[in-house]
């Protein structure tokens, strides 16, 4: 495939027809798959969110995705998501901001974001709360665990889940939402989304509300709805290559 982020300059309506249709084609397809593995575990579509991850993609392809239906939309570095969702203001669309974050982001990603899924530390939490606060917002927080253990590369251990969860509870301007992970490189997606499943159970049964479980990408988003994934992470299988799929 070409890279699509490439066409469309010279003719501007041309481009964007095709467009519209690569990513209606994706989008059926992904839809396919999600209604697939809803229906080998016996759970409903409806309980399953598609988040669009529209990262390294520019706002025009947010734009025709919001018309073909998508109504999340996921990114993953504030310094790209923030003019973004500025270019769709006004669309109906909540913002999900699913990479690291860095403290001093908070107060941008505070703006625009409606769903951070990438909790991790407790001096995040309060740079957060005094950021949602200071914008007059409310976040959905949710935590994420590093599901081998190896959090240099972002994640809590599982240890560190319920304190992190309480602190969500406590924090004015965030709600505890729930728990999210990526499931570790190498690893069977299965098995990690179960352990995933069982943590977040935990973390229910303390806080009812915190009931969402963000897990599974382009390759594994059908291990994830077996193990009661709400929302999945979709970005490849939907946009376009940005890179190879490992897995
Ligand atoms: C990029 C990204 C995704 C989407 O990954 P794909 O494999 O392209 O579907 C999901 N979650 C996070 C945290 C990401 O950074």
């Amino acid at each position: 495939m070409t890279d699509p982020r490439a066409g469309g300059r010279g003719a501007p309506a041309a481009g964007e027809d095709a467009r519209r249709a690569e990513l209606a084609a994706n989008l059926s397809e992904v839809r396919e798959r999600i209604d697939a593995a809803c229906a080998a575990a016996h759970r409903d579509p409806a309980e399953v969110t598609l988040i669009a991850v529209t990262k390294t993609f520019p706002a025009s392809d947010v734009r025709l995705l919001a018309t073909l239906g998508i109504a999340d939309v996921g990114e993953n570095r504030d310094q790209e998501a923030a003019p973004k969702a500025a270019a769709c203001t006004g669309l109906p669309l909540t913002w999900h901001f699913v990479g690291r974050l860095q403290t001093n982001k908070a107060r941008s990603v505070a703006a625009y974001a409606d769903v951070v899924h990438s909790i991790d530390r407790p001096r995040l939490v309060a740079a957060l709360s005094a950021a949602a606060v200071r914008a007059g917002r409310t976040l959905r927080c949710l935590v994420q665990v590093s599901l081998d253990g190896d959090t240099s590369r972002g994640g809590a251990t599982a240890g560190q889940v319920p304190a992190l969860v309480d602190a969500l509870a406590g924090a004015e301007g965030l709600s505890p939402g729930g728990v999210m992970a990526v499931a570790p490189l190498g690893a069977d997606p299965a098995e990690s989304f179960a352990r995933l499943a069982a943590i977040a159970a935990d973390v229910r049964s303390r806080h009812p509300e915190a009931a969402l479980i963000s897990a599974g990408m382009s390759g594994d988003l059908e291990q994830a709805i077996e193990c009661g994934a709400t929302h999945v992470r979709v970005g490849t299988a939907l946009l376009g290559g940005r890179r190879a799929i490992v897995r």
